[in-house]
């Protein structure tokens, strides 16, 4: 995975928010990341201390929230939600027939600014 990119993108929104709503620095920021996703939360922390640097988010604090992945099954019409990473058949009653519906996100919850 590609988490170097990820952080850059992430940063970017948050420097864009931050001008946008007139904010001089960033304490807190806590992302959701799906375990479907394949993005690594070590690998993401550690690329956040290093790119934050040079950014308004220099001294803020990552939080990393990691969500399950979850689906509805077709066959027996229930929701079900896995801790891991692929989803081979429904936990509930094995059919195959099941649609993922989360665990892919990279989401930004909320941050915590100074204004
Ligand atoms: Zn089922």
């Amino acid at each position: 995975m590609h988490e170097a990119s990820i952080v850059l993108s992430l940063l970017d929104t948050l420097t864009n928010r931050c001008r946008e709503e007139g904010y001089s620095s960033i304490e807190s920021v806590r992302i959701k990341i799906g375990m479907a996703s394949g993005i690594m939360p070590e690998a993401i922390v550690f690329a956040f201390e290093a790119a934050k640097q040079d950014t308004i988010a220099r001294d803020a604090e990552l939080f990393i929230e990691m969500v399950p992945v979850g689906g509805s099954c077709s066959d027996c019409r229930n929701d079900f939600e896995v801790s891991e990473a692929y989803v081979v058949n429904c936990p509930l009653c094995g059919s195959h027939s099941f649609k993922i519906q989360k665990g892919y996100e990279l989401d930004i919850v909320e941050m915590e600014v100074n204004e």
